[in-house]
């Protein structure tokens, strides 16, 4: 089977005016899906990041993947790790940095662009062995992959502009209150049993407060994790974590309280020694391979966060699996806005995955129906997790039709790329700047 044409479809989808510490969500999030047509007649399909740097680089690797036997992928990241080092002095995935959002940091465009390769490439083997792709990739070690309720501060609205609005399901959300509603109506529609803020948006006695409510709500059987993208001194991070050391307890974990490996592993001396055992864990101080001597050496960073999206795809994000296991790390899973294409390589990666004991993240239940490109709609939960699919590859399918509207919506809209600071200006203060920490 050699692969003989690699199709990319550059999409828009509506997304909700979410806040983080990066800014503003804009009315669409961009996304491309990766179509990889093979001379057998199998076609291999992936979802990844969005925008004119994604599809650039994809577009660059066009030669490499045009011809290849899409079994053959050692090579194809050898190929990758050359050109990486020879453009940022280290291998694909192999250096890190804390400001930019996911999918427009330069140093990792190599493993997201090899990601988004890989996993088409394990969808057409899974097709062409009639295998799911967790079962291509080693066999799964579970029957369905749990997710947390991933909240979000937000405006009012739904995402999209005018005729092409969404409806705002979960309303204005920028109190304790309204964070219990959007945990309330989540967990209703999909069934999560583990909860996580998205914070670094209001001042930090208001997340405690969102916590707090959220813990007397849900009660201790729901683990809490808080995530405010660094926007915390280590002063304001271990406060946090002193006011939150009961409601973080038990299975949930304070992510990137503060920016950098030595911020971390000061917050976490300064907590063990009041005898706080609050696990910290990272998807922005440890975003590759590199950074996990360094998380662990300096015990800054006690639970990882994968992503085959830019960890280097679904394989790589195993071999993370076993080494945090190894160190004694925990693993979890971060997300991005994202659709149904995106969320079945979560699935299978996790479910191929042992030592992901973690519910993963989704930006899911911020996307609709009208936005979903995989035939039969969108991804169905099961009690807060994503079962298994049984047919080959990953277990879905393109829907056409929503593919080309998608793809109309992004010919329409101005935006090439994500830039949360730039929608922060325009719609809630012009003079916002991204300050870390901000508290
Ligand atoms: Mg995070």
């Amino acid at each position: 089977m050699l692969i003989r044409e690699m199709v990319l479809h550059p999409i828009a989808i509506a997304d909700p005016p979410l806040r983080s510490s990066y800014g503003l969500h804009a009315p669409f999030a961009l996304r491309t899906v990766v179509e990889l047509k093979t001379d057998s007649g199998i076609t291999g399909i992936s979802e990844t990041y969005g925008g004119d740097g994604p599809v650039a680089a994809l577009e660059a690797a066009r030669p490499w993947v045009e011809g290849m036997d899409p079994f053959r992928l050692a090579g194809l990241w050898a190929r990758f790790n050359a050109d990486a080092a020879s453009q940022t002095g280290s291998v694909a995935g192999g250096r890190s940095q804390t400001y930019m959002v996911p999918g427009e940091n330069p140093l990792d465009r190599h493993a997201r662009t090899f990601a988004a390769i890989e996993i088409a490439c394990l969808d057409a083997i899974g097709k062409a062995v009639g295998q799911p792709v967790c079962d291509v990739i080693g066999g799964r070690v579970r029957d369905a992959v749990s997710f947390s309720a991933y909240l979000f501060y937000k405006h009012a609205g739904g995402g999209g502009v005018g005729g092409d609005a969404r409806e705002d399901e979960y309303g204005e959300i920028l109190s304790a209150k309204a964070c219990v509603r959007s945990a309330r109506q989540m967990i209703e529609a999909y069934g999560f049993r583990e909860i996580k803020l998205k914070g670094g948006v209001l001042d930090p006695a208001e997340e405690i407060a969102s916590i707090k409510s959220l813990r007397e709500e849900f009660g201790a059987e729901y683990p809490l994790r808080i995530d405010p993208n660094c926007a915390w001194s280590v002063d304001t991070s271990v406060e946090v974590g002193r006011a939150l050391k009961e409601e973080l307890s038990g299975g949930g974990y304070l992510e990137d309280p503060c920016a950098e490996l030595e911020g971390m592993a000061e917050v976490r001396r300064r907590l063990l020694a009041e005898g706080n055992q609050t696990p910290l864990a990272s998807n922005v101080a440890t975003t590759c391979f590199a950074d996990v001597p360094k998380a662990h050496g300096l015990d800054a960073v006690q639970v990882v966060l994968c992503d085959p999206h830019y960890w280097g795809g679904m394989r790589q994000v195993q071999q993370l699996s076993h080494l945090c296991e190894v160190l004694g790390l925990g693993m979890s899973m971060h997300s991005n806005s994202h659709l149904g294409v995106s969320l079945m390589a979560m699935t299978h990666v996790a479910a191929a995955s042992p030592h992901l004991f973690y519910a993963c993240d989704t930006h899911y239940p911020w996307q609709t129906e009208k936005d979903e490109i995989v035939e039969g709609g969108r991804v169905r939960f099961v009690n807060g997790c994503v079962p298994v699919p049984g047919k080959p590859g990953l277990g879905v399918s393109l829907d056409y039709d929503q593919l080309a509207r998608g793809r109309e919506r992004y010919n329409k809209i101005p935006w090439r790329k994500r830039d949360d600071e730039a929608e922060m200006r325009k719609h809630v203060d012009p003079d916002w700047k991204r300050v870390l920490p901000r508290w």
